[in-house]
Protein backbone atom coordinates (compact mmCIF):
# COMPACT_ATOMS: atom_id res chain seq x y z
CA UNK A 1 0.00 0.00 0.00
CA UNK A 2 1.39 3.37 -0.92
CA UNK A 3 2.65 5.55 1.62
CA UNK A 4 2.67 9.55 1.61
CA UNK A 5 6.67 9.92 1.98
CA UNK A 6 6.79 13.29 3.77
CA UNK A 7 3.89 15.40 5.08
CA UNK A 8 2.05 17.93 2.40
CA UNK A 9 2.20 21.06 4.28
CA UNK A 10 -0.60 23.42 4.53
CA UNK A 11 0.54 25.75 1.67
CA UNK A 12 1.35 22.43 -0.66
CA UNK A 13 -2.37 21.27 0.11
CA UNK A 14 -3.95 24.82 -0.85
CA UNK A 15 -1.99 25.02 -4.49
CA UNK A 16 -3.21 21.84 -4.87
CA UNK A 17 -6.75 22.51 -3.92
CA UNK A 18 -6.70 25.66 -5.67
CA UNK A 19 -7.20 23.71 -8.99
CA UNK A 20 -10.71 22.25 -7.53
CA UNK A 21 -13.48 24.14 -9.20
CA UNK A 22 -17.19 23.44 -8.68
CA UNK A 23 -18.60 22.85 -12.02
CA UNK A 24 -22.56 23.75 -13.13
CA UNK A 25 -23.95 20.43 -13.53
CA UNK A 26 -25.60 19.80 -17.02
CA UNK A 27 -29.43 20.66 -17.16
CA UNK A 28 -31.35 19.80 -20.54
CA UNK A 29 -35.37 20.60 -21.24
CA UNK A 30 -37.91 17.75 -21.36
CA UNK A 31 -38.93 17.21 -24.99
CA UNK A 32 -42.42 16.86 -23.30
CA UNK A 33 -43.33 19.27 -20.71
CA UNK A 34 -39.97 21.31 -21.37
CA UNK A 35 -39.33 20.87 -17.62
CA UNK A 36 -35.30 21.39 -16.20
CA UNK A 37 -33.97 17.77 -16.01
CA UNK A 38 -30.65 16.28 -15.69
CA UNK A 39 -29.26 14.86 -19.05
CA UNK A 40 -29.96 10.74 -19.03
CA UNK A 41 -32.34 11.02 -16.32
CA UNK A 42 -35.92 10.41 -16.71
CA UNK A 43 -38.02 14.04 -16.25
CA UNK A 44 -39.26 14.30 -12.50
CA UNK A 45 -42.19 16.13 -13.65
CA UNK A 46 -44.00 14.15 -15.93
CA UNK A 47 -41.72 10.79 -15.57
CA UNK A 48 -40.78 10.83 -19.27
CA UNK A 49 -37.59 9.49 -20.57
CA UNK A 50 -36.34 8.30 -24.47
CA UNK A 51 -39.40 9.16 -25.80
CA UNK A 52 -42.05 7.37 -23.98
CA UNK A 53 -43.31 7.68 -20.66
CA UNK A 54 -40.78 5.31 -17.84
CA UNK A 55 -42.92 6.54 -14.93
CA UNK A 56 -46.78 6.91 -14.27
CA UNK A 57 -46.57 8.35 -10.92
CA UNK A 58 -44.61 11.38 -11.14
CA UNK A 59 -43.70 13.91 -8.35
CA UNK A 60 -46.15 15.99 -9.57
CA UNK A 61 -48.57 13.45 -8.06
CA UNK A 62 -46.73 13.16 -4.78
CA UNK A 63 -46.96 17.08 -4.21
CA UNK A 64 -50.46 16.61 -4.38
CA UNK A 65 -50.75 14.72 -1.24
CA UNK A 66 -48.20 15.10 0.79
CA UNK A 67 -49.21 12.52 3.33
CA UNK A 68 -50.36 9.59 1.88
CA UNK A 69 -46.88 9.65 0.00
CA UNK A 70 -45.03 9.57 3.66
CA UNK A 71 -47.32 7.10 4.78
CA UNK A 72 -46.89 4.91 1.82
CA UNK A 73 -43.01 4.76 2.70
CA UNK A 74 -43.51 3.93 6.10
CA UNK A 75 -45.96 1.19 5.43
CA UNK A 76 -42.85 -0.36 2.75
CA UNK A 77 -40.44 -0.65 5.69
ZN1 LIG B 1 -41.18 16.19 -18.48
Amino acid sequence: MPVPKKRVGHSCQGHRRSNWKATIPAINFCPNCGAPKHLHTLCGTCGFYKDRIVLERSIADDLDEPETSSEETTQAE
